[in-house]
């Protein structure tokens, strides 16, 4: 027997070390696009940008994988799916087979609609932070488009650091599409106070110039001038290479309540990539949160190891974000904060990070 998980950061690091927990004792392929060990994310909007080391952010060494009996191939993603022979093609031409296969190829950021180049950053990957914490330093000005989760945490990041940041965001107040307009004008007042400059309520229609010399075109005609940018606009499905499987692909890879393709009993989906059917609310849902990673993760392992017991996935739906001292926790749906759409199954809490 061979389990095959394609993406090896959180969700599909902790799919192979659950199979083992489970005891599982089929081969475990563990396949990674990038060339460097699986590495967390989280720390990367955070401590990573502030100076952690690379050990500080890994996820599985190659003597672990080694201990558990886990296949990892790094540097090579999966180009294609052959459903007929279940095997998976390679980017380097070889083929791997399976009898269940795990995805999890997650995210990528969505990429700047105003062009790329030298000087504007989005952040996903290690790379990306590697390449965005060179830039911060103390009194450049950097730009940040988008308030969601990612662009307020290097905003306040940033600043940590002596940068001068400036912040835009189309809505209200930062992270208020998914916080509501209360939470997120505490935000927007915690970002202010420290000293970030939050151009809010504005679209950017045009970034011109380069490194060390932007000029971020806004909707009113206003500008804004800064050293870097950092987009942070969401992100989209890594499902290009199933696109010929036959697989239902929509906006992820569509499962039903057991987390499996439909109408593929041996193919999962777990993590960012995932849009499975809520057991309870009915609908297809597709989190982006690391605890749903690695939940999602354990139900698939358990799924496989043990046929005839499988269980459906109903998460507990809850995310963190860290932002100068204050720790924000959110269990549910969070829209709910807004007292139009408040529904009881949604719970925040912020405060000063524990020490
Ligand atoms: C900067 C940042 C900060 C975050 N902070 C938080 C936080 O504070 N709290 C929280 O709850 N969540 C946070 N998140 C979200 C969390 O990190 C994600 O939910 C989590 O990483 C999802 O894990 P995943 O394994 O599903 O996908 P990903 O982490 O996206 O990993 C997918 C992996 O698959 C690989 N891959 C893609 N295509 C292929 C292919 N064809 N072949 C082989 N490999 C492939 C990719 O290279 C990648 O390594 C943050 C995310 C980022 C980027």
């Amino acid at each position: 027997m061979t389990t095959a998980i394609v993406g090896a950061s959180i969700a599909g690091v902790r799919a192979a070390q659950a199979l083992r927990a489970e005891g599982y004792r089929g081969d475990v392929v563990l396949i990674g696009s990038e060339p460097v060990l699986p590495y967390d994310k989280p720390p990367l909007s955070k401590g990573y940008l502030v100076g952690a080391g690379a050990a500080e952010v890994t996820l599985l060494t190659a003597a672990e994988a080694l201990e558990l009996n886990i296949d990892l191939r790094l540097g090579v993603p999966a180009v294609g799916l052959d459903r007929a022979l279940s095997e998976l093609r390679l980017a380097n031409g070889r083929r791997v087979g399976f009898d269940d296969l795990v995805v999890a190829t997650g995210v990528r950021a969505r990429p700047s609609p105003w062009g790329e180049g030298e000087g504007i950053h989005v952040l996903r990957t290690l790379d990306d932070a590697d390449r965005l914490r060179a830039e911060l330093v103390p009194d450049r000005r950097i730009i940040v488009i988008g308030a969601g989760f990612i662009g307020a945490e290097v905003a306040a990041t940033a600043l940590g650091l002596g940068v001068d940041v400036t912040l835009v965001s189309a809505t209200r107040d930062l992270m208020s599409r998914r916080l509501g307009d209360e939470i997120g004008a505490l935000f927007s007042q915690k970002h202010s106070r420290h000293g970030v400059h939050a151009v809010l309520g504005r679209t950017v229609a045009q970034i011109d110039g380069a490194k060390g010399d932007f000029r971020v075109l806004l909707d009113d005609g206003s500008e804004l001038h800064g050293d870097v940018v950092v987009i942070g606009i969401g992100a989209v499905p890594n499902v290009e290479w199933l696109e010929d499987s036959g697989l239902e692909i929509d906006d992820g890879l569509v499962c039903d309540e057991f987390l499996t393709a439909l109408g593929a009993p041996e193919i999962h989906a777990i993590g960012d990539v995932a849009r499975w059917r809520h057991p309870v609310r009915g609908d297809l849902t597709r989190l982006e949160h690391w605890t749903n990673a690695v939940d999602q993760a354990r139900c698939v392992a358990h799924n496989i190891a043990h046929p005839d017991d499988r269980r459906s996935y109903l998460p507990v739906e809850y995310v963190w974000s860290d932002q100068f001292n204050w720790k924000l926790h959110i269990v549910g749906r969070t829209t709910a904060v807004n007292p139009e759409t408040w529904s009881p199954a949604g719970w925040w809490s912020f405060g000063p990070a524990a020490s």
